[in-house]
């Protein structure tokens, strides 16, 4: 049962990467997304108590039927939402071939060529963020929030030695770390996660950009420092989630360097702008940072559960998650990078093999041209809104958009965004979101993030939401 007899599962196989194929050649014709409730879902479930089994192509039927009608469609190219992609048609093959063969990476020498194949993806993509190859560190994480929480943990063993054994109890204060008011809000989880508390996670105010500005962070330092607190962290976050907004990452180097911080460049989305020869200036002197989070998951369109942890002190990791144990296999002969001795997961999935087909297939260059037209939509977008009389309120690079309604005057209210937003998500034609920028400025927000999203796409958008803000009065 738990493996189907050959002919049934040649039939499977096919069946499957049909109703594959089917998803990818009509999802444009359907809606983004069709509101759902739990009461429906669960009615769907109740019946199937694993008392009855289920023919192999009825469960699968059921699962994409599922699918289908309840989830957001990031693959849409009208899908203008929290970064979350469409996936690369190689990212794809390679989930489904990790799943086949299966390859165990907490050890080595169980997939040296998973292992080699991860730390060559770590080499290559450190360079293009300036980082030195012979001596950058890395791995995959589950994501950006890990690989934040990767981050503060090396920070944390670089900067108190005796943290890994003893903890906090010889840190001879409250240790604090700082990021901006629109950074994410993993590094509050990851502050938990450590131990140090969310108290420990100090916000440093937006300047008129709404960016960290660098001038309050000294301030903040030299206060904190007189009361005793001990600083060791601070993040410049290189694309917020809100507004693909830049922090002064050159300026927050200096005063991490003076003040003797570990700077981690929080690059989870926009560090996409590396492999852009005129978006890399955004990215300032990022090989600066001590550590790097960046997420493939997100602007390399690889499906999800694929973030990126980089450092250029390459003794760190293991320093920081280094135990010995007396089972697991070690490669002793060769130097080698030991998974598990690495990052926080044991037993982990081939991250990487998703990254590499699909960089293996569209090559530095492909990226960059797809990287490129979602940036060229976005400025589009820019200015089809404006021409439209929105007013675009964020001053970016990269393909976040945030703007409000310029006829609406002051009644440009979180509510009434919202309800514009409502009614573009509820009628399928779109998805777009709301939020406020540095707390306050109420805004919708559109991002590019399908590589598949046109200039009519655009006008589509521009169409609806005209008509959204006349009937919202
Ligand atoms: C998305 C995001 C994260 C969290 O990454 P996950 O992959 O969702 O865990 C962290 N920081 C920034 C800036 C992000 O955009």
């Amino acid at each position: 049962m738990l493996t189907l007899p050959q002919e049934q599962r040649r039939a499977l196989w096919r069946q499957l990467i049909d109703r594959i194929e089917h998803y990818f050649e009509t999802i444009d014709q359907r809606h983004v997304s069709v509101p759902s409730n739990p009461e429906d879902i669960r009615a769907q479930l109740e019946p199937l108590d694993f008392l009855q089994p289920m023919k192999p192509e009825d469960a699968i039927a059921f699962v994409v039927d599922g699918l289908w009608q309840h989830q957001v469609h990031t693959s849409h190219a009208r899908y203008y939402g929290l970064f979350n992609p469409n996936p690369t048609t190689m990212g794809i093959a390679a989930d489904l071939l990790a799943a086949a063969f299966n390859p165990q990476l907490a050890a080595w020498s169980h997939n040296p060529l998973a292992c080699e194949i991860e730390q060559h993806l770590v080499r290559q993509i450190g360079l293009r963020f300036g980082y030195d190859a012979n001596s950058v560190a890395g791995s995959f994480t589950s994501g950006g929030a890990e690989a934040n929480h990767t981050g503060l943990l090396c920070a944390l063993t670089h900067t108190f030695p005796s943290f890994t054994d003893v903890g906090l109890r010889d840190i001879p204060g409250q240790p604090v770390l700082y990021v901006s008011d629109e950074s994410h809000h993993s590094f509050a989880k990851a502050a938990r996660l450590c131990g140090i508390g969310s108290e420990a996670v100090t916000h440093i105010p937006l300047n008129r950009s709404h960016v960290m500005d660098a001038d309050a962070l000294v301030v903040r330092i030299h206060r904190d420092r007189g009361e005793g607190k001990v600083p060791f962290f601070v993040v410049a976050t290189m694309g917020t989630t809100n507004a693909g907004l830049l922090d002064p990452l050159n300026e927050i180097a200096e005063v991490a360097g003076r003040h003797d911080l570990w700077l981690h460049a929080d690059a989870a989305w926009g560090g996409a702008a590396a492999f852009v020869p005129e978006l890399r200036p955004c990215l300032g002197q990022i090989e600066r940072a001590d550590s790097i989070t960046f997420d493939a998951h997100k602007w390399l369109s690889v499906p999800m559960g694929a973030g990126m942890f980089f450092t250029r002190h390459n003794d760190i990791l293991d320093r920081t998650f280094g135990v010995d144990t007396q089972y697991m296999p070690l490669a002793r002969e060769h130097p080698i990078v030991e998974p598990h001795r690495t990052t926080m997961q044991w037993s982990r999935r081939f991250i990487g093999l998703k990254v590499f087909l699909s960089l293996l297939v569209a090559g530095w260059d492909g990226y960059e041209r797809a990287l490129r037209h979602q940036t060229n939509m976005g400025d589009l977008l820019r200015d089809k809104l404006e021409a439209h009389d929105w007013r675009v309120v964020n001053h970016t690079p990269l393909p976040t958009v945030c703007f409000i309604d310029a006829l609406a005057g002051a009644n440009n209210s979180l509510e009434r965004l919202s309800s514009i937003a409502r009614q573009l998500v509820d009628s399928g034609k779109a998805w777009l979101s709301t939020t406020r920028i540095g707390g306050s400025v109420p805004v919708l927000r559109a991002t590019i993030t399908n590589y598949r999203t046109q200039p009519a796409d655009l006008d589509a958008l521009i169409a609806d939401l005209n008509e959204a803000r006349r009937s919202v009065g």
